[in-house]
């Protein structure tokens, strides 16, 4: 084992066995590991205790309306895209008390129980994910008001970023900028190749899980490798988009006849924003017992394509789906920008692999801009 710890900027080496010694490392540290695994046919992310828990020597075939699970010819363990799970599900959990109301001796009495902030270190975050983490942060970290609890839980959370080599056939991350490999923000970024893993140094706190590790610096034939296998799966994307001046093109085209057309498909079921990554749409709720005895005050996410959710003061502002759909994808490609000065989209392809009817964002703004 070298005597020193690797510079933040640093690229190594390690057997892919030694990766649990890294987990060993951060699970000794106080984190929780969070990472893909297989559950009832898909790959989800959940608490994991180590390598044995991977989806090693599984893909996952994605299309339209289409997920299924397949065995690989190798042992790989991130040979995956992504499944219907984001990391949004920890850093932002779908619902959370935000105040507890109990009777005790004939009054009512606030009960102050709010639970410490899990440490977690995220095993496998993908390039679409860092940016969908970034965004995220924009949203409930950067202005005024912010979310506590959020806030807590993104501080201490450590990321194990994967670079993409096998990207899915909804993908489009190469033409949002967010993939296939891993933006900024990690502490620390794995490449798989047949036998090792190339390992970036993101942060000193990476450095320092790799202490425990036998490592050495990565040769130039393994960088170069590492290089190759990206620049495929660049050129294996499943889908691509045309970004160019989208906020005009979505303004200039709120009265498109294609607008009538995706909602005689859509079934306003909501699937496709809890897939995704960045949508934050929320609702705050007060619930309580049978017996009236406990109240509690809770937040849950919610859906820009339930009905309740755009039912203000004097009614309903978008009551059909076609105004639904329209404020979604209009919301992610263009108000997005002027909201958080940055797309709300990183190109995932989840809303497009679980959405019951299968249909594409990609398709849809092609189809505004007149290109199907
Ligand atoms: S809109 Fe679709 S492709 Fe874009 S981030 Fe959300 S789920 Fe992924
Ligand atoms: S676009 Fe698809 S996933 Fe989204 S609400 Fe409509 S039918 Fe459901």
């Amino acid at each position: 084992m070298p005597e020193l710890t690797p510079t933040i900027g640093a690229f190594v080496s390690i057997e892919k066995g030694r990766l649990q010694n890294v987990m060993d490392a951060l699970k000794a540290a106080g984190y929780t590991l969070v990472g893909p695994t297989l559950d009832e046919g898909a790959i989800v992310y959940d608490e994991i205790e180590g390598v044995a828990d991977l989806p090693r020597g599984w893909t996952d075939r994605q299309e339209p309306a289409s997920y299924r699970l397949q065995r690989r010819e190798d042992d790989a363990y991130f040979g995956y895209v992504v499944g219907p799970h984001s990391w949004k599900k920890f850093l932002l959990p779908p619902r959370r008390t935000l105040m507890r109301v109990v009777k005790k001796e004939g009054a009512f009495v606030v009960v102050d129980e709010e639970e410490p902030a899990p440490r977690y270190a995220f095993i496998g975050v993908r390039g679409c994910e860092m940016q969908a983490i970034h965004i995220q942060d924009r949203v409930f970290l950067g202005g005024p008001y912010q979310d506590p609890g959020y806030r807590a839980r993104r501080q201490q959370a450590f990321v194990l970023a994967v670079n993409c080599t096998e990207p899915g056939g909804t993908c489009f991350c190469a033409s949002m900028g967010t993939g296939p490999e891993v933006g900024l923000g990690y502490d620390l970024a794995l490449t798989e190749l047949d036998d090792i893993f190339i390992v970036e140094i993101g942060s000193e706190l990476g450095a320092t899980m790799m202490r425990e590790t036998d490592w050495r610096p990565a040769g130039a034939f393994e960088l170069q490798q590492a290089r190759d296998a990206l620049a495929e799966a660049r050129r294996n994307m499943g889908r691509q988009l045309d970004t160019t001046d989208l906020p005009n093109l979505l303004y200039k085209n709120l009265e498109h006849a294609r607008w009538d057309q995706v909602a005689d498909r859509c079934l306003s079921c909501g699937n496709c924003t809890m897939v995704c990554p960045t949508c934050f749409c929320q609702d705050v709720l007060d619930v309580s017992d049978l017996k009236g005895e406990t109240f509690e005050r809770v937040w849950v996410w919610d859906s820009c394509f339930s009905i309740d959710y755009s039912h203000v003061h004097g009614g309903n502002i978008r009551p059909h789906t076609r105004a639904r759909y329209r404020q979604w994808l209009t919301h992610k490609f263009a108000s997005w920008i002027d909201q958080f000065g940055v797309i709300g989209c990183v190109g995932c392809g989840r809303c497009i692999t679980w959405c019951p009817v299968g249909i594409d964002v990609t398709e849809e703004i092609d189809a505004i801009r007149g290109e199907v």
